[in-house]
């Protein structure tokens, strides 16, 4: 099978580390089709090697409190109730490629996975984008700041973000570029999985359009993507 580009560039070492991370992830975790969808060795060992990349300087411990990733053949139906601040409550049907549970499943679209694992929305990768939606939620609900290492300085990753995020607002009130999805700009909490999924598979990009956010996600990550693809 052809590499996917979200891959490219990782080195032997972490190439092993990436194969051992996703046979663990494998054995702790379960997949449910949903929908008739009968899940293939192929389809698990493709999520869980996504999954696995985000924590491969982190540790397979970043997924514990939850198990199964439910896979549906492609975009999928979800209503919910949704609060806004003023208290009104809203009902909203949504269509999605992707959802994650505080301590509840992943659930993903494989049809969605598939494209995005043949690179054909570029800096888009919904595998990256739940997963990173489950590293923000280990210290609580998704807002933007997942449980930062002692090293790291919290004013220098809210500084980062909060600019970011404004940055984006303010290209998107006078019509510019927003430079990533625009979906980013939908919440803090999806600032940061939107800007995790550039900094998988397109990090050139969310390097040159957010540098602050770049460094950040380095520091957390622990690893420094478009380093590796530039030196291929
Ligand atoms: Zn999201």
């Amino acid at each position: 099978m052809h590499e996917a580009r979200v891959f490219h560039g990782l080195g032997a070492v972490e190439r092993a580390r990436l194969r051992e991370l996703s046979t663990l992830f494998l054995h702790r975790k379960t997949f449910t089709g949903s929908q008739g969808l009968d899940v293939s060795t192929g389809i698990a060992v493709a999520v869980a090697a996504q999954a696995c990349l985000l924590i491969l300087d982190l540790g397979l411990d970043y997924y514990d409190g939850w198990v199964e990733i439910i896979i549906y053949p492609g975009p999928f139906r979800v209503s919910k109730d949704v609060t806004d601040a003023t208290g009104l409550v809203s009902h909203q049907e949504q269509v999605l490629g992707g959802e994650s549970w505080l301590q509840g499943p992943v659930i993903l679209s494989w049809d969605t996975a598939a494209s995005d694992l043949a690179g054909l929305r570029p800096g888009q990768n919904v595998v990256v984008h739940e997963f990173a939606h489950k590293l923000d939620m280990l210290n609580g609900s998704a807002n933007g700041m997942p449980p930062l290492h002692s090293s790291m300085i919290r004013q220098h990753w809210t500084q980062a973000f909060t600019d970011a995020f404004d940055q984006l607002h303010q290209r998107l009130a006078q019509h510019h570029h927003p430079g990533i999805n625009v979906y980013a700009a939908t919440s803090p909490a999806e600032f940061f999985a939107v800007s995790s999924e550039y900094f998988f598979t397109a990090p050139a990009t969310l390097q040159h359009q957010f540098p602050a956010v770049y460094e950040q996600l380095v520091l957390f990550y622990r690893q420094d993507p478009a380093r590796r693809s530039a030196a291929q």
